[in-house]
């Protein structure tokens, strides 16, 4: 089993740790790779998207063809986790808490607008406990930085709010997440995802 961590900008190597992790703890035989071409891309049987920038991420991934590539793989049903920069990747429509709408490239995998931001700059991120309940994960350690919440989700499964703000949701094979599961110090959600492939 290959699990590529989509290597362009952000928190990629806490993402393949957790990964690995959560494969060792599992008693699974497979790989966390870290993938940025389409060849890489085209090899790995489920594909995490990592927190950052989004617009970094977006823009270099579309200047380098992969938007598309990535985007087809996920229609044909590859298993994606999505976190923060990468929930807002997945996302249909985007705005920025702080500077407004924004046009940025995005891989409209999930039918939801969200809002960048949306907790305020750096200096608003926290952690939270959070619950997972739909997919077994009662409690959570949610760690928010500069975090998007979802306004409005269609055809989702809704897996966790705070007050009345979206935090995760479930698609198919697509989990996304606006919180950092990699820096929670519990591996349940990425464990969960791998059960997913
Ligand atoms: N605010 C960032 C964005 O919109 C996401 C932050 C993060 O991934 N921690 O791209």
């Amino acid at each position: 089993m290959k699990i590529g961590i989509l290597s362009i900008q952000g928190d990629t190597r806490e993402n393949e740790m957790a990964v690995e992790c959560a494969l060792q703890e599992m008693n699974l035989d497979g790989k966390a790779m870290p993938v940025k071409t389409a060849k890489e891309i085209d090899c790995v049987d489920a594909l995490v998207l990592p927190g950052g920038e989004s617009t970094t991420i977006g823009t270099m991934c579309q200047e380098d063809g992969l938007l598309g590539i990535i985007k087809d793989k996920i229609d044909s049903g590859m298993p994606v986790l999505g976190i923060c920069a990468g929930l807002v990747l997945l996302s249909g429509a985007v705005s920025d808490k702080v500077t407004g709408m924004t046009q940025q490239p995005l891989l409209q995998a999930l039918d939801v607008t969200l809002e960048r931001n949306s907790f305020g700059r750096q200096i608003y991120s926290f952690e939270k406990e959070i619950s997972l309940d739909a997919i077994g994960i009662p409690r959570f350690n949610g760690v928010f930085i500069r975090a998007p919440t979802i306004s409005e989700a269609k055809n989702t499964e809704i897996l966790s709010r705070i007050d009345q703000n979206i935090t995760a949701v479930k698609k198919d094979k697509i989990i996304a997440t606006a919180f950092h599961p990699e820096l929670a110090g519990d591996t349940s959600v990425h464990k969960y995802f791998i059960g997913l492939i």
